[in-house]
């Protein structure tokens, strides 16, 4: 185990959890029995003997019991503001209740803050340390809910200064309407924007990291751009402005390689085959540019990737992307996707970008409620129906993988590895607590499975009444 080095010096520990299994969540799969925490920072992860010279008058000790601690949860695709003044109604789910909400939702700054507010609330019960709020700017400035206006991210800086946050936040600029066409020229022109917007806060809190592209819509309606063709003979196509389709297609191709050369994460909405095609040859394009970085570097990906075929994923892993996408709303819509392409459609490879290491969960709530125990089953029942195998060692080996997308790849998204991600000492004390072992229950059972604590920075956010 991680273990305790001679420097762990005379410090106490401020909050001890000992006696039960602590699942690190590196790839190796590693388990502990304790873990302290001092100043924000994990102090030491090993046995209980390891924790106990730790443990002073002042320390917390919250016995486990074999409840299990496994590191903060990172949604790394949630409106936050939007499930914030929406909740709880959800567009899928049990929450579904849509048609009551409608226009605007956060009209000022005071609403905007109420609403990132409670959702940091509600996140920390879900257990939640870090997010991607992905798509805050000017082109939503006369939005229809609010929630995506440019002064969202001047309260999230607000928030950020004052110690507010209950979540870390990697943020993306949106030059454009929500799910509306992106114009080359003004996407570019927020390229530079961002770049100047960066900067100014804690980057273990607030992150302006890239921005926002929405490449296509879904399939779902029949927008993405599909080589296999809709129940109507149709394709779909890009949602980018331009007067043809190879217009459109050049015109996305720069605003990535843009956002490239700017040193700007971008993340891509593309879920049809043809789209994503579109984004990898741009990253591939771009990373080829004399004096670019590697996209590794900046930390691209495809969010959603409906259609992707195995050969894209491959590739994804191959340009040092990720695949971030939602299985609640690949289970969800199974049905209506197979209705629109045929019933031998195969969308949402999550077996292939999981085996790849490149899946990365996530919820989209307000689409979905921020829950990613039912992400993970969904995933798990999503990767079953595809045939993969059901044996007790394939399913413990699949959950540590769905646990680490949830967890320890998506700080890897967020280009923040180092410091967060997994329960190992040095990083940020950044915890959850389960009333169960989820290797106990498996995957299908995590929901059923109580979040009983949330540790964020070494300070309880969120404790379970029992
Ligand atoms: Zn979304």
């Amino acid at each position: 185990m991680t273990g305790i080095g001679a420097s762990a010096s005379a410090e106490h520990a401020e909050l001890v959890l000992q006696g039960g299994p602590v699942l690190v969540m590196d790839a190796a799969g590693s388990r502990a029995d304790a873990v302290a925490v001092a100043g924000g920072r994990i102090l030491a992860v090993g046995t209980r003997d390891d924790v106990a010279p730790l443990i002073g008058a002042a320390t917390r000790v919250i016995e486990l019991d074999g409840r299990a601690v496994l590191p903060g949860i990172n949604d790394s695709h949630l409106h936050a503001t939007w499930l914030g003044a929406r909740w709880p109604h959800t567009f899928f789910g049990g929450h579904a209740d849509g048609a009551q909400i409608e226009g605007v939702l956060t009209g000022d700054r005071a609403a905007r803050r109420a609403a990132i507010l409670r959702a940091g609330e509600l996140l920390s019960r879900f257990g939640v340390t870090s997010l991607t709020e992905p798509g805050i700017g000017p082109g939503e400035d006369d939005g229809e809910t609010g929630c995506f206006a440019g002064e969202v991210l001047d309260v999230y800086r607000e928030l950020a200064e004052a110690g507010e946050l209950r979540q870390r936040v990697t943020l993306l600029g949106l030059y454009g309407i929500l799910d509306g066409p992106s114009r080359l020229d003004v996407v570019t022109a927020g390229i530079a924007e961002l770049v100047d917007a960066q900067g100014g806060s804690d980057p273990e809190w607030l992150r302006i990291a890239g921005i926002k592209i929405f490449g296509d819509l879904i399939p779902l309606s029949k927008q993405a751009w599909s080589s296999r063709p809709y129940d109507d003979g149709t394709h779909g196509g890009l949602l980018v402005e331009g007067e043809t389709l190879e217009v459109q297609t050049e015109a996305l191709r720069e605003m990535v390689r843009a956002g490239h050369r700017a040193g700007l994460q971008v993340g891509v909405h593309a879920t049809g085959d043809r789209t994503i095609e579109v984004v990898l040859d741009a990253v591939a394009s771009a990373a080829d540019e004399p004096g670019a970085p590697h996209p590794r570097d900046l930390g691209h990906y495809v969010i959603h990737g409906d259609l992707a075929t195995p050969e894209q994923v491959a590739r994804i892993a191959e340009l040092g992307m990720w695949f971030n996408s939602q299985p609640g709303i690949a289970v969800t819509t199974a049905d209506w996707m197979a209705g629109v392409l045929g019933a031998d459609v195969a969308p949402w490879p999550y077996a292939v970008a999981l085996d790849a290491g490149v899946l990365v969960l996530s919820s989209d709530a307000p689409i979905l409620a921020p829950d990613w125990r039912e992400t993970v089953a969904a995933a798990e029942a999503w990767i079953l129906r595809g045939g993969a195998p059901a044996d007790p060692a394939a399913a413990a080996a699949r959950l540590h993988g769905l646990l680490r997308a949830h967890t320890a790849v998506p700080a890897q998204q967020d280009r923040a590895a180092d410091w967060k991600g997994t329960v190992e000492a040095g990083k940020v004390a950044d915890l959850v607590v389960l009333a169960q072992d989820p290797f106990a229950v498996g995957a299908a059972g995590l929901p059923g499975v109580e979040i009983d604590l949330t540790v964020l920075d070494g300070n309880v956010v969120f404790e379970r009444e029992s």
